[in-house]
């Protein structure tokens, strides 16, 4: 799996040169001088050194945020700060070549991949946002007091920004993610902490330089990469932070909510998911298991609205195994800088180990593979793009969160119960629904516990669609008008007349 094509030189400027944390706009040397590396997943190795952020670099920057919110950020008019929103999405794609490098690099997705989706949508989600910063408007109202007969009052709401945000952010989709919160943050007019992931902290760095470039205040967004244990907890636990949204585990998620309760910061969370993907009889076979396959494989299946369960009616379930399997076994698995790569390696050997674990637990449990079913061997993360069958409700491979590229196929007859069966998972993030006839389908959509229903089609995302789960998948949404509400105070205002 060698790296087929050398990188570009902006990349490689990028990745010689250790990098900085940025707090209160300028570029600084962790406080501990500690830094950490960062690999590319093809190979293992080393692809960047970065400074390692720890608590007292989290205070930093929250003091830093704070007289940024406080200072100037505060004082643009909302149509200044629409367009400095709407200038980052224009530096994003001027650079898209470059962030899609980087991405691929850090991460390992296919650089064609995230060329055709991680960047425009990043850059998309600035643009959608800008166009929120001038249309944030409160209401007037007019109370009926029943205690104050005859009063007459003049009654209007505000909606403030909330304040300092704590962001904490994934290695799946990094730019993206760290877009999906800086996007409605600034356009609300918040100041920010952003912590990426350890395992992919460059594109988040190199998306701070173009905020600056694009006229972002100094300390309005400020980037501190570290350790969630360190820099994460600090940031989550901060005393001077209004909220924090987070997305990751569902297990972190516990965490963050827990430690956010020390001064009942907001708290928005977008967790993990288990997501069903039913196909019945009288779809189109053949775009569900295109649609099928795409829903687990797509970013190497590390993606939290995965199509994991995949939920067949009888009469077709061989022909959608073997469709499926088919597709599993001809994708091109490889380095992602490789044009030719249509997945890439996992993001991490933590990963490796989880997914490959979860491989072994399925075999133990009685699950067969059709497709795949092991690591590959060799140099990097590599796993090959998996479809176990014989699987059952109460199985790991059907109750857990694999993020890997395994999907578990089951065959179902009771169509009646088949919406118990869906939601039967802690989770409830996505789901899709491969069917021609409408009323089913628009039935099933009303009955399915998930933030998400695709029907015919899935892993459809864009800005204007709010995001995020039911039940452990989460609090609050991303996306869309709905995720202003996470980053606002409303106020009410009453005058006596
Ligand atoms: P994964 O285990 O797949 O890496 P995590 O939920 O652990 O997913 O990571 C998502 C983000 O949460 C990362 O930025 C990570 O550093 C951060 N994180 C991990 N643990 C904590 C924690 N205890 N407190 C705050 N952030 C954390
Ligand atoms: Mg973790």
């Amino acid at each position: 799996m060698a790296v087929a094509v050398p990188m570009a030189e902006a990349t490689r400027r990028f990745t010689s040169e250790p990098r900085k944390l940025l707090i209160g706009g300028e570029w600084r040397a962790a406080l501990s001088g500690k830094t950490f590396e960062t690999y590319d997943p093809a190979t293992g190795a080393v692809l960047a050194t970065v400074a390692e952020g720890d608590a007292q670099d989290i205070d930093l920057a929250v003091a830093a945020a704070r007289r940024a919110l406080d200072g100037p950020w505060g004082r643009l008019n909302p149509s200044e700060r629409g367009r400095i929103v709407h200038r980052i999405g224009d530096l994003i794609m001027e650079h898209a070549d470059e962030l899609a490098e980087l991405e691929s690099l850090d991460n390992g997705k296919p650089k064609a991949v995230a060329a055709a989706a991680d960047i425009p949508l990043a850059a998309d989600l600035f643009w959608y946002m800008a166009g929120w910063a001038t249309k944030l408007n409160g209401g007037t109202i007019n109370p009926s007091v029943p205690y104050m007969p005859g009063a007459e009052f003049h009654a209007y709401t505000l909606r403030e920004p909330v304040g300092v945000v704590g962001q904490i952010i994934p290695w799946n989709f990094p730019l993206l993610m760290a877009a999906w919160k800086l996007g409605p943050a600034l356009t609300t007019g918040c100041t920010v902490v952003l912590k990426p992931a350890e395992q992919t902290p460059l594109s988040a760095l190199r998306l701070a330089e173009l905020m600056l470039e694009a006229g972002v205040p100094d300390g309005v967004v400020n980037v501190v990469p570290g350790y969630g244990e360190t820099a994460g907890a600090a940031l989550a636990a901060h005393p001077d932070v209004d909220k924090v949204a987070f997305t990751g585990s569902t297990e972190v998620g516990k965490l963050i909510a827990q430690t956010a309760t020390g001064n009942l910061k907001r708290v928005s969370l977008e967790l993990g998911g288990k997501s069903p993907n039913i196909v019945f009889s009288d779809a189109d076979v053949d775009a569900a298991i295109a649609g099928a396959a795409q829903g687990i494989f797509f970013n190497q299946g590390e993606v939290c609205s995965a199509g994991s369960r995949l939920y067949v009616q009888e009469d077709q379930f061989d022909r959608v195994v073997e469709g499926i399997s088919t597709a599993a076994s001809n994708i091109k698995v490889g380095h992602g800088l490789d044009p030719s790569t249509e997945m890439g390696p996992l993001v991490s050997q933590e990963q490796f180990d989880r997914v490959t674990r979860y491989l072994s637990i399925g075999e133990q449990e009685g699950n067969r593979a059709t497709a795949g079913g092991s690591a590959i061997e060799g140099d990097g993360w590599f796993v090959q793009p998996t479809v176990l069958v014989d699987a059952t409700a109460d199985h790991t491979i059907v109750r857990e969160e694999v993020f890997g590229p395994v999907i578990a196929a089951m065959p179902f007859s009771d169509v009646d119960d088949l919406a118990r069966q869906a939601n039967d998972s802690a989770y409830g993030l996505a789901a899709g629904v491969w069917t021609r006839d409408i009323s089913k389908a628009h039935l099933l959509a009303k009955k399915i516990k998930a933030g998400t229903v695709h029907i015919n089609s899935y892993h459809v995302f864009s800005a204007e669609l709010p995001f995020g789960g039911y039940k452990q998948s989460g609090w609050g949404r991303e996306m869309g008008e709905e995720v202003l509400n996470n980053y606002m105070e409303t106020k009410s205002v009453i005058v006596g007349l």
